[in-house]
């Protein structure tokens, strides 16, 4: 039997494991991605009060919630894309649970961002961080630490231009890389979405979700405090609500990290 549990209930308890919550509070302000107008868009987020100890409901507390399936920090199941609508486990309510629990590999790109807010993470770059960090495991959430998160408001956090959105991302060659030779679970971002602002207008568009979704892997997008984690050392829980065929939810991401 192993004794893994218990001493991870230890350290939790002697705070020597963190418990690091990776999730933007999801409200009526969530930043939502904007399409352009031929395409329909997701709507953000409405909380109905259904009663608040008053008439409606003398002794409780409870709300109806209304929003996309992608919208604030959230989980982009296989299907989501149309590369994967043929993937066998491709919806938030068949995947394997095991399948949301994985070791970070955490990539600053802080620092690039800050000069380049179209910065895309290259297959070379990707194998600089592996000479220092190590390879990039198989099942790993590679998590791409941008400082994108800081960012509030519309405005800012969509950054869009008259040429479009501006935000980082993966260039299409370390998506394939990520998802094919690498084998991870998926990726992660702070911003919007799990490809780049100006993604759109690449060949072919899009193609973080294109690669990975076609490859079976997950996206996790609007994820916050990446800077609390070591580059690795770090196990990330990200485990979508069970919608009956969803293409991805919003959800809590926490990870269990080193003190
Ligand atoms: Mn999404």
């Amino acid at each position: 039997m192993s004794d893994v549990l218990a001493r991870l209930v230890a350290e939790l308890e002697a705070g020597t494991i963190r418990v690091v919550d990776l999730t933007q509070p999801l409200g009526p302000d969530t930043v939502v991605i904007d399409l352009p107008p031929m395409f329909a868009p997701s709507n953000g987020v409405t909380i109905e009060q259904i009663s608040r100890y008053d008439e409606a409901g003398p002794g409780w507390y409870w709300n109806n919630l209304s929003f996309g399936e992608h919208t604030g920090t959230h989980f982009d199941a296989p299907r989501h894309w149309i590369t994967g609508r043929e993937e066998e486990a491709g919806t938030t309510d068949t995947i394997p649970v095991r399948r949301f629990v994985g070791p970070a590999c955490v990539i600053d790109i802080e620092a690039q961002v800050e000069v380049d807010a179209d910065f895309l993470l290259t297959p070379e770059q990707l194998e600089l961080w592996e000479e220092t960090h190590g390879r990039v495991p198989g099942d790993a959430w590679v998590l791409l630490r941008t400082g994108w998160s800081r960012r509030s408001g519309k405005e800012a956090f969509l950054n869009v231009g008259e040429d479009g959105p501006h935000s980082p991302g993966f260039h299409p060659d370390t998506s394939y890389m990520l998802a094919h030779d690498r084998g991870v679970l998926g990726v992660g971002v702070e911003t919007v979405g799990t490809d780049a602002g100006q993604a759109g207008a690449f060949e072919p568009p899009f193609p973080n979700h294109a690669v990975m979704h076609g490859a079976g892997k997950f996206g996790l997008a609007s994820l916050c405090n990446l800077d609390q984690l070591p580059a690795t050392g770090a196990v990330v829980i990200a485990a979508p609500l069970k919608i009956v065929d969803g293409s991805g939810s919003p959800l809590r991401v926490i990870a269990l990290a080193p003190a």
